[in-house]
């Protein structure tokens, strides 16, 4: 049984009314996460894969660099291609 189905059942299903699809691969997850890249809320799959792509380090530096500078709205800098 995954993890997943045993949330569910413990939460006597209410937690289906709310379950979010991740909105890079539109798959239902149970643990949404923003990504680095761009606004997106993304499921676990899309963030591993996300943070081993290449422009990862430099998308996280230049997230933090913008935050620092008071910029909490950065949308990121972009969803490179290959991830689309
Ligand atoms: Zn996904």
């Amino acid at each position: 049984m995954s993890i997943f189905t045993y949330n569910l059942k413990q939460t006597n299903n209410i937690m289906t009314f709310f379950l979010p699809n991740c909105d890079r691969c539109d798959k239902e997850t149970n643990s949404m996460i923003g990504s680095m890249f761009n606004l997106q809320m993304i499921c676990s799959d899309c963030k591993t894969k996300e943070s081993k792509h290449e422009m990862y380090d430099i998308a996280v530096s230049v997230e933090s660099d913008q935050v620092k500078g008071g910029n909490y709205n950065y949308e990121g800098i972009g969803l490179p291609e290959d991830l689309k």
